[in-house]
């Protein structure tokens, strides 16, 4: 199914055409609750799409992202706790591994493990630095495509993994929530704050800028 979405200068269609059985990966915000909303949308079904949310200990520790906000988010009581590497993610111990491979490790696991065709995730672009620097900080998140950049991922991984908004910007997203009726009241992207929004890290005002940006008429 063909969305479109985002300003009149800047408009862009994605084609969203799952697979029967799908997972997604869910935190608690505006990204990944779009995502699955459009999925439900096309499937029809929730109950094919299950919901998958990584679990971490130390700099990554239990915040906003908690099972707990996506079951509020999505009105769903059944998402699956990943915490098969959770002893990986604190500074301390000895099996300590950086986030991103925390994520790539657990991506290979719930594909070989629980019978899904394809798995999603709502990564998108960060702002264009060279238009609005204020962006270019070591704040930023890492956003990226899968062969490129996680050469260590197999195959098997990286063929299943879906992210059909990796080619969009947070005001197309925010657009899509307005053309489909998603609340995002609940969301939450701020990572100071555990609810609400500080207003001044990255993702405060990322989340500012796409609504900023879809306000510019031309
Ligand atoms: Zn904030």
């Amino acid at each position: 199914m063909r969305f479109e979405c985002g300003p009149e200068w800047d408009i862009r269609v994605i084609d969203i055409k799952p697979k029967n059985k799908i997972g997604i990966m869910m935190t608690g915000g505006i990204d990944s609750l779009v995502l699955y909303n459009l999925l439900k949308i096309v499937m029809g079904d929730p109950s094919k799409i299950l919901i998958f949310n990584v679990i971490a200990l130390g700099d990554h520790g239990e915040g906003y992202d908690s099972p707990e906000r996506v079951s509020l988010l999505t009105d769903r009581y059944d998402i699956i706790k990943i915490d098969k590497y959770i002893k990986h993610t604190e500074n301390d111990k000895p099996y300590y591994k950086p986030w991103t491979e925390v994520l790539d490790l657990s991506q290979t696991h719930m594909l070989e493990d629980f019978d899904i065709d394809e798995l999603y995730i709502g990564m998108n672009m960060n702002p264009p630095t060279e238009f609005f620097p204020e962006f270019d900080t070591s704040e930023r998140p890492r956003r990226f495509w899968y062969t490129q950049e996680t050469p260590n991922l197999p195959e098997s991984t990286s063929t299943k993994m879906r992210a059909p908004f990796l080619n969009l910007y947070k005001y197309h997203i925010l657009d899509l929530a307005n053309k489909n009726n998603i609340d995002l009241r609940h969301t939450q992207s701020c990572q100071e704050y555990m609810h609400g929004h500080c207003g001044e890290c990255w993702w405060c005002l990322e989340r500012a800028w796409g609504y900023n940006q879809l306000k510019i008429t031309k």
